[in-house]
Order: structure tokens, then sequence, then C-alpha cells
């Protein structure tokens, strides 16, 4: 097992001062700011800023870049948040395949790797695959595991906080409603934490997408099966539960198809991946025209016709929008959010999928709901939920300075 620290030396202890934290928020989203503009924003005294900045500067996380404008006297010296500082580790598992992103401390992703794993059935074996691609990240980007923050993990199942190691057995049966990536924490000595994917795409864009800036924010993920995250008044809202954003399960057909959840006509029978395929398969002996009459159909090869402007693709995304505008519709009735950002699967069709969903939610929904409602796909696109993972570590750390390796190892002696 490796623990952070060995052969480390001379480690610096965390700052100790009250307002670091808040002034290292601070400087984080300035990007760079003059201690004196720090005191005015804050109303602390000059000595304070002056005390915690210097605690700030010993962490690596803040250095002096040089002198600024001036506003009459002396040129102030500017203070910059050292974006690759530390890294940050976002593990995106699906339902068939892993993702690892290495990200610096602003979302820039530096080191990348995916594969393509039968993970429904394997907990095992994608556990293993988990590791061998943190590994290769952490090999690509060469600082060390030592200058790694943390490791968020997206999974694709509901997950209570206060439980974050209890899967859903109906989202993922073979785990047998354990996460067990606790091991993570174990073999690369950092704090792991763990939340649902399409919670993580919706953290994602909130901080580095379509949702930067603002305060309310739906991410609809479209995988095998539909998920969504919400961001409500700036934070991440999970429900009582953690069972907040089951889109998918939306009953649109009461006598449709069954549901893996035990009812019948869930959203995600009818726009999940599997079933757009299903559908597909169904409809092509009326299309001989369409490139997807032959071969083997994918959520991928219907992207790629409907791009290309084939009808039955066009007709599959069309219905799509309708019965996800029902979905949606009612969810701005509920949360009024500002933003609807599409991921995941057909996000990819761009425009094709948003005309048509645009105006059926406009006929559905309340109008002072929908009129205010902006509805895109992901400009992060596929990266976004390993990105999303990051950047729970990022924030968990941001709120708590003792998550930053230099403090671990003060801690632990
Ligand atoms: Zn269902």
């Amino acid at each position: 097992m490796r623990r952070l620290g060995e052969g480390g030396g001379g480690r610096v202890q965390g700052p100790r001062r009250p307002h670091a934290r808040g002034l290292l928020r601070l400087i984080w989203s300035e990007r760079t700011i003059s201690r004196a503009e720090i005191a005015r924003r804050t109303d602390l005294s000059r000595s304070t800023v002056s005390e915690t900045v210097s605690e700030l500067l010993a962490t690596g996380l803040v250095v002096e870049a040089g002198p600024g404008q001036s506003s009459g006297g002396r040129r102030p010296i500017v203070l910059r948040f050292q974006d690759d500082a530390f890294g940050l580790v976002g593990v995106d598992i699906g339902s068939s395949h892993v993702a690892v992103a290495l990200t610096d401390l602003r979302g820039k992703v530096v080191a990348w790797q995916e594969r393509g794993h039968p993970v429904s059935t394997d907990p095992g074996g994608t556990r293993d695959l988990v590791a061998a691609l943190v590994d290769e990240c952490l090999a690509n980007w060469g600082k060390g595991v030592e200058r790694l923050v943390g490791i968020g993990v997206a999974v694709p199942s509901p997950l209570d906080p206060r439980d974050p190691e209890r899967l859903s057995e109906v989202a993922l049966p073979a785990w047998k409603g354990r996460a067990g990536f606790s091991f993570l924490s174990e073999r690369f000595g950092v704090p792991v934490l763990v939340d649902n994917n399409a919670n993580l795409g919706a953290l994602a864009e909130h901080f580095w997408g379509a949702g930067q800036g603002v305060d309310d924010v739906t991410y609809i993920k479209i995988g095998t099966g539909i998920g969504s995250g919400h961001i409500v008044g700036g934070r991440l809202y999970r429900g009582a539960t953690g069972a907040a954003g089951e889109i998918g399960h939306i009953v649109i057909d009461p006598q449709g198809a069954p549901c893996s959840c035990g009812l019948r006509g869930c959203l995600c029978t009818l726009v999940g991946a599997h079933a757009l395929v299903l559908r597909a398969a169904a409809l092509r002996a009326e299309h001989p025209e369409s490139r997807l009459a032959r071969g083997e159909i994918s959520l991928a090869a219907i992207e790629e016709a409907a791009l290309g402007g084939d009808p039955l693709a066009d007709h599959l995304v069309r219905e799509a929008a309708g019965h996800l505008a029902v979905a949606i519709a009612s969810m701005l009735n509920v949360l009024n959010p500002a933003v609807v950002i599409i991921g995941g699967g057909l996000s990819r069709v761009g425009e094709l999928l948003l005309g048509p969903l645009r105006s059926a939610v406009r006929s559905r929904a309340l109008f002072w709901s929908a009129a205010s409602a902006q509805i895109l796909t992901s400009p992060l696109g596929p990266r976004a939920v390993a990105l999303g993972a990051a950047t729970l570590a990022l924030e968990s750390a941001l709120d708590d300075l003792g998550r930053f390796p230099f403090a671990r190892g003060a801690r632990s002696g």
C-alpha cells in the first residue's frame, strides 16, 4: 500500500488562520488579485490579510505574480492562484465503460484514459480497471501521487450522501448494493468521494460549462438510463435520500414497456440507448432507404445517420425529443431552472434534437417557467461526468483546506 508523504520531507503545515479558506476561495475565483483588493472586498484589516496570505503562499496554491495596476501610489504585488499546484482525479463509471480524467485546479484535463468494460456485470474487474487507469493518468501527468488532492467517482446509480458506499441494486444488481471504492483511498492515499453521474455532470456544467455563473441549472444525461442533476440556488440538490434527479423513471406511457424499476413506460424505456436501438430495429423494415436498414444498430450509428440527414434517424430523434419534452416540461414547472443542458447520447446531434425539443417543451410547460429556460446541449461533451467527479474533489478541498496534501501530511504526522 502506498502512503502519502513517503520520502516527502520538509512538509508544509496547512494554513491555520480562520480566514484562510475564505481568502483562498476568493483568490481562486478571481484568479489574480492584490492584497489591498482582498482587504477592500472582505473588510479584513491589511495585517490580517497579509498574515493569512503568507500562510497561503507557503502552500504553493498562491504565488506572487509581479506588480499589477497602480491606483495612484506604489504598484501592488498581484497574487495569482496556481492552477497546476495540485491535481484531481475524476472517474466516470458508466454501465459499459470507465473513463478517468486527471485535471488541474481549473478543470483543465491534463491526462485522460477510457476503456469499454462490462461494468454492470463485473464489479471486481471494474475496480481493477479503475485503479489501472488512475495509475496510467498519474504516469502521464508525471507529478506524483503526493500532488494529488483527491479522487471523485461518478456511478450510474442514485447514492445517499449518508451512505456513499451503497448503490442501487436496481441500477447495478451484480454489485450487490456495495460501491467498494474505499480501496482507492488506501491505494492512492487520498480522500475518495462518490456521487451519482448526472449530479456530477451538473456540477461540471456549473463550474466549467454552460451553467457557469448560473444558480439554477439542470443537466440531463442520456445513456443506457437517463438521469438528471440539479444545481438549485448554487448548490447540488440531492434530495432527502440522494434519489433526486431520477427523471428517467418519470412515467410517459403507463401502458408502455416494463422498466427495470418495476414500473411501465418510464422515459428511459423510450429514450434510453437500448430503447432507441430497439425502436430503430422495429422501424427499419419500413425505411429500406435508411442507412440503419442494414447492419448492427447502435446509438452512435443513429447519431451518425441523423447528422447525415437519414430520414429514419431523423424520425427517431424527433420522437425522442417529444418524449423528453414531457419529462422536461414537468421538471421546469417544479424546479424552474434557468438552463437545461442535455448531455450523453443523442446530444451530439445538437440542433436536430434541440429544435423539436424546445418547441415541444414550450407547448407543454407553463409559459413563465418555459419562457425563461434555455435548453442547450453540453459544451463539455462526453468528458462532462469525469470532469464533474474531479470537480467534486476540488469543491470539497476548497471547502476544507485540510483535504489538500500539505494539510493531510501535517495531520497524519
Ligand atoms: Zn423506471
